[in-house]
């Protein structure tokens, strides 16, 4: 499960997403072609005919590497079409969604953010064997050697732990650090031990499989344990992303969880995300493909507002593109021609390079009629457990055919407050007061032209 994890590391994302809550896909039949809306997504035809395509495309892994870009007026549903794209995707493909301006920060740089949010949108998955043995406890042998920083006392060099298994006894040699957790859990002579082997090598040990500790050692080290006395053998996957790892890398702690095993890729202390830290995961990602351990999962990178983005991010977009390991990039603007940020005067369509605009696939979106208004407004009414008068919900679906479908939307939380204060339904009379309070951005424009002269310059 990726979508969750990317979700949960930004609030905002989260909150963006909930109103999109009604939408749960994109609707098409078998042969591609709109059959409902009962995925919650309303009109749109060809932009969503269009969007299957891709999802097609992405689930046959002919995708990686490209741009797609949505475009049309604001609130004309290229978020929700973005967002029924990843649910069409399921679970199994990340999906990470992120607003332009994000990349503004005053302590990251730009590129880093944009980079960051590329690996999140790239998956691994890792495929264990893991096996549990038993064995009872014949010997605990610490061997010591002198202290090497001199002075007195010995040193624990390492464990030699002799077990009686179903096929003989064997010999373990242990790292020193496990000779003090096995003290801890009081494991004695006798008892029966519980030892986990992931992959091939050994990893963890102890009284039972909630005390095991884990080992911090190549697992070469061992004297591996013969066959014959496997107790179980489970295949264990696991999904990460490549940002998880790279976080798990800079930041290693120990742990029984699939992260903290895989933070031991390094065997590095902690430091911080470097582009030498993210080839060098890489690198052993490569090697984990090749061995068969893992498979590489490309998701989706959804980059809302994309004329926020300056010169410097689309270089960085383009090259990043051509990687080898590469998510798929789903862009969004609302913008027609204007000036491409960080640059002097290059005006563009969505103030995109036009090199970059060049290697996309454009989806369009376009104002929604009346009726088609209404019905998104039912959608959300019902999600949100809205009490309506249904003459009051015509009223707002000609508000927002005026105005537009965002701020009808918007104007649902209010009106229901309203209505709670007057113990009523919402009512038109409600919806005057509401809709008397507040201004959409075209009246704010408007205003603001009449009245330029009272405002600060
Ligand atoms: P902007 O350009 O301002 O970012 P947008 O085109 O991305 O706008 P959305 O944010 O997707 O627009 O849509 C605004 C609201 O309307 C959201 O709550 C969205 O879920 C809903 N919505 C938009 N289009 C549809 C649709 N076709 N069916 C159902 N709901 C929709």
């Amino acid at each position: 499960m990726f979508k969750v994890d990317n979700i949960k590391q930004n609030n905002d994302k989260q909150q963006r997403i909930s109103t999109h809550s009604h939408i749960k896909g994109l609707g098409l039949n078998v042969e591609g072609n709109v059959s409902n809306d009962s995925c919650g997504l309303i009109g749109q035809h060809q932009a969503r005919k269009a969007a299957g395509v891709v999802v097609e495309l992405i689930k046959m892994k002919k995708m990686a590497g490209r741009a797609i870009l949505f475009v049309g007026p604001p609130g004309t549903g290229k978020t929700a079409l973005a967002l029924a794209i990843s649910q069409e995707l399921g679970d199994q493909i990340p999906f990470c969604p992120m607003v332009a301006g994000e990349v503004y920060s005053a302590e990251v740089k730009k590129t880093e953010i944009l980079m960051e949010n590329f690996r999140r949108a790239i998956g691994l998955r890792i495929k264990e064997t893991k096996e549990v043995y038993e064995g009872e406890v014949c010997e605990i042998q610490p061997i010591e050697m002198d202290n090497p920083l001199g002075g007195y006392g010995k040193q624990i060099h390492h464990l030699l732990l002799t077990l009686k298994a179903t096929k003989g006894t064997k010999q373990l040699k242990l790292d020193p650090s496990i000779y003090e957790s096995l003290q801890k859990q009081k494991v004695e002579i006798g008892d029966v031990i519980y030892i986990e082997v992931n992959s091939g090598s050994l990893k963890r040990i102890g009284r039972s499989d909630s005390y095991a500790t884990e080992f911090d050692l190549e697992a070469d080290e061992y004297v591996p344990l013969p066959k014959g006395d496997v107790f179980k053998r489970k295949a264990v996957v696991q999904d990460i992303t490549l940002n998880d790892l790279d976080v798990a890398n800079a930041h290693p702690q120990g742990g029984q969880d699939v992260l903290s095993m895989m933070s031991q890729l390094m065997k590095q202390k902690k430091t911080e995300i470097t582009e030498k830290l993210r080839h060098e995961i890489n690198k052993k990602v490569d090697k984990l493909i090749e061995t068969g351990q893992a498979e590489l999962i490309t998701g989706v990178l959804f980059i809302d507002e994309v004329h926020m983005l300056d010169l410097e991010c689309f270089t960085f977009l383009s090259k990043a593109l051509e990687s080898n390991i590469s998510p798929i990039v789903i862009m969004a603007s609302n913008r027609g021609n204007c000036l491409i940020r960080g640059s002097e005067d290059i005006y563009s369509p969505h103030g995109i390079p036009l090199d970059f605009l060049d290697r996309t696939i454009i989806i369009k979106t376009v104002p929604y009629t009346r009726e088609e208004i209404l019905k998104i407004l039912r959608i959300r009414v019902r999600i949100e457990s809205l009490d309506i008068d249904e003459e009051a919900l015509i009223q707002l679906a000609m508000i927002g055919s005026q105005k537009t479908l965002r701020y009808a939307l918007q104007l649902l939380s209010p009106c229901s407050q309203l209505a709670k204060v007057y113990f009523t339904t919402i009512t038109t009379k409600i919806l005057d007061e509401i809709n008397e309070l507040f201004c959409d951005c075209r009246q704010s424009a408007i205003i603001l032209n009449q009245e330029n002269s009272h405002y600060l310059k």
